[in-house]
C-alpha cells in the first residue's frame, strides 16, 4: 500500500468517526464543562486538558507539514497559517483566558482527543504540504481566497462569541449567566457556529478531502453539544429567552 492509499483510508476513517460521534453525542454529550459528570475516571484540571489534547494540532501538524515536498509554495505556507492561527490561539492562548476555577476535564476525553487530533494534523498537514496539488488558475484561485474568506468569518464568529462567553464571569467567579449581545440574541452557541463556518471555509480552501473529513467531523461533533447546551440553558434559566435557537438563527 501506498501512504497514498494510507491516507485515503485515514480520511475515510475520519468520516465513519463523524457518523458514529455525531449518533453517539445525539445520546451521550461530552463530559466536560457544564456536562462534567461522574463516571468517566480520573479527572485533569480543564486548562492543562486543553493544552495537552491540543497540543499535536499545532506541533505535530507543524512538523509533518515541514515534511512535504511542496512546504516552501505560497499556497499551502497560506493554508498553514490560517490553521495556526486558529491552533495557536486554542492550544496556549484559550486555554489561559477562560476562567477555569477548580474546573476539570477527564482524562478519557483528552486521550481520544488527543488521539483525533494526531490523526487529523497528519491528514490535513500532509495533504496540504505534500499530496496537495494547487495550480495557478483563475478558478482556484477564486475557491482559495472564498474559503479563506470564510474561515476568516468564521474564527472572528467563533473568538467574538468565545469572548463573550469568558467575559460572563468576573475573576474567581464560578457558575453561569445568560449570555447576551453580538450572536448571542439569535443562537445560544454562536462560538459553535462559527467553528463550524471555519472549518466548512477551510475545506473549501483546501479543496481536499482531508479538509472536508475535519468540516463534517466538527459539524458531527459540535451540533449535538450545540443542542445539548440549549436545552440545559432552557432548564437552568426560567428566564431564558424564548426565541433563541440552539445553533442556526430562526431555523435550529
Ligand atoms: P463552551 O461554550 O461550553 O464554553 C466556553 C467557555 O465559556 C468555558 O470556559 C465555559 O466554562 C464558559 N462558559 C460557557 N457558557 C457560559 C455561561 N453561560 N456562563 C459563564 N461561563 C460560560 O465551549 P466549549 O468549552 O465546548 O468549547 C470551547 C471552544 O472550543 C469553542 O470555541 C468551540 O468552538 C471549540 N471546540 C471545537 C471543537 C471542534 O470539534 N472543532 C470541539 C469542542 C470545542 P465551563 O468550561 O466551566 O463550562
Amino acid at each position: 500500500m501506498t501512504e497514498l492509499q494510507i491516507h485515503g483510508q485515514l480520511v475515510l476513517a475520519m468520516f465513519v468517526l463523524a457518523a458514529l460521534s455525531f449518533l453517539s453525542l445525539l445520546f451521550v454529550t461530552a463530559p466536560y464543562g457544564r456536562h462534567l459528570r461522574r463516571g468517566w475516571g480520573p479527572t485533569l484540571p480543564a486548562r492543562t486538558g486543553w493544552i495537552l489534547m491540543e497540543s499535536p494540532a499545532v506541533l505535530l501538524f507543524a512538523c509533518i507539514y515541514s515534511l512535504g515536498e511542496h512546504a516552501a509554495d505560497s499556497v499551502p505556507i497560506l493554508l498553514l497559517a490560517l490553521w495556526q492561527l486558529h491552533y495557536i490561539n486554542r492550544t496556549f492562548i484559550y486555554p489561559f483566558r477562560i476562567r477555569a476555577g477548580n474546573s476539570r476535564m477527564p482524562w478519557s476525553l483528552v486521550a481520544m482527543t488527543f488521539l483525533f487530533n494526531c490523526l487529523n494534523a497528519y491528514i490535513n498537514a500532509r495533504w496540504i504540504s505534500h499530496f496537495g496539488a494547487y495550480p495557478d488558475t483563475w478558478a482556484n484561485g477564486a475557491v482559495f481566497i472564498g474559503g479563506c474568506a470564510l474561515f476568516l468569518v468564521g474564527i472572528s464568529v467563533n473568538q467574538l462569541a468565545d469572548a463573550v462567553l469568558i467575559r460572563l464571569r468576573k475573576p474567581g467567579e464560578h457558575g453561569y449567566k445568560i449570555p447576551q449581545g453580538g450572536l448571542f440574541r439569535w443562537v445560544s452557541c454562536p462560538n459553535y457556529l462559527g467553528e463550524m463556518v471555519a472549518w466548512v471555509g477551510w475545506a473549501v480552501a483546501c479543496w481536499s478531502p482531508a479538509g472536508l473529513a475535519f468540516a463534517v467531523f466538527t459539524i458531527a461533533n459540535l451540533a449535538p453539544r450545540a443542542l445539548a447546551n440549549h436545552r440545559w440553558y432552557r432548564d437552568e434559566f426560567d428566564d431564558y429567552p424564548e426565541s433563541r435557537r440552539a445553533l442556526i438563527p430562526f431555523l435550529l
